[in-house]
């Protein structure tokens, strides 16, 4: 008789065991579900793709501050997560860019994550040397005009080779020709720093850098009279910026 209640004793107490663990595992795996999904929903609230009314709703100085603040959390390390399948999907038939951007090819200056960007949210043109030209301009223009962006943004960066090579005045190939189109950067500048005018003299070439950035933004405003006329209606603003190599910071120019 003892035997036999002591017995049952064990099997009750195993059975409950037994219930209190696949308890304790159903509420574990059940709070990992519910976490998976916050996350999910967090990700896809947190960075949604722009629809075309927030594209209309947006001032040129909303998508400036936007690059300012994607800029700050690449900075700091704190990308925004994506849900990039969900984008992609989204994005599939149509996009409302709110700006673009014109950058070197330089594999160091990657242009949507420097500015915390994600899939249909700028149109980037890049050459070496990050200078306009006749594609350029229509691709701007397309960007504005056509596609509703609010900022045209030329950025260049700290230790350009492009950059580096018009000034030693390289020749060789195609390169001779593209070189060209930096070279009005190195005429037009008035060098006030110290030291010799040359690729040697860190403080000459970043003199270089941003007056390469300014010669093109003048000659946006000079051979594009859409986009002239659309920056005088306040519709768009066209800007600069300075990439800094060593800490991942964008300097907007005034
Ligand atoms: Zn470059």
């Amino acid at each position: 008789m003892n035997t036999r209640i002591i017995f049952n004793a064990i099997m009750l107490a195993s059975v409950l065991m037994l219930f209190s663990c696949n308890n304790e595992s159903n509420e574990k795996c059940c709070s990992e579900e519910n976490q998976k999904q916050t996350v999910i929903k967090e990700t896809t609230t947190k960075d949604d793709v722009i629809s075309q009314e927030e594209q209309k709703s947006l001032t040129p100085d909303d998508v400036i501050a936007s690059l300012k603040k994607g800029n700050e959390n690449y900075v700091n390390n704190q990308l925004t997560e994506r849900d990039h399948k969900d984008h992609i999907l989204k994005t599939s038939e149509g996009q409302y860019p709110q700006a673009i951007v014109l950058a070197c090819v330089d594999s160091r200056v990657p242009v949507e994550l420097l500015f915390d960007q994600g899939i249909g949210d700028i149109f980037v043109a890049r050459v070496a040397g990050n200078f306009v030209n006749e594609d350029i301009l229509g691709s701007m223009e397309y960007a504005c005009k056509v596609a509703g962006s609010k900022v045209v943004m030329v950025l260049g960066h700290e230790y350009c080779g492009a950059v580096k090579s018009a000034v030693k005045q390289v020749k060789m190939g195609n390169i001779t020709a593209m070189l060209s189109k930096i070279q009005p950067a190195i005429d037009n500048l008035e060098y006030k720093g110290e030291g010799e005018k040359n690729y040697k003299n860190k403080e000459y070439m970043h003199q270089v850098c941003e007056s390469n950035v300014q010669n093109n933004i003048n000659e946006i405003r000079l051979q594009s009279p859409i986009l002239k006329e659309m920056e005088e209606k306040g519709e768009i603003k066209i800007v600069g910026g300075i990439y800094d190599l060593d800490n991942g910071k964008v300097t907007f120019l005034n």
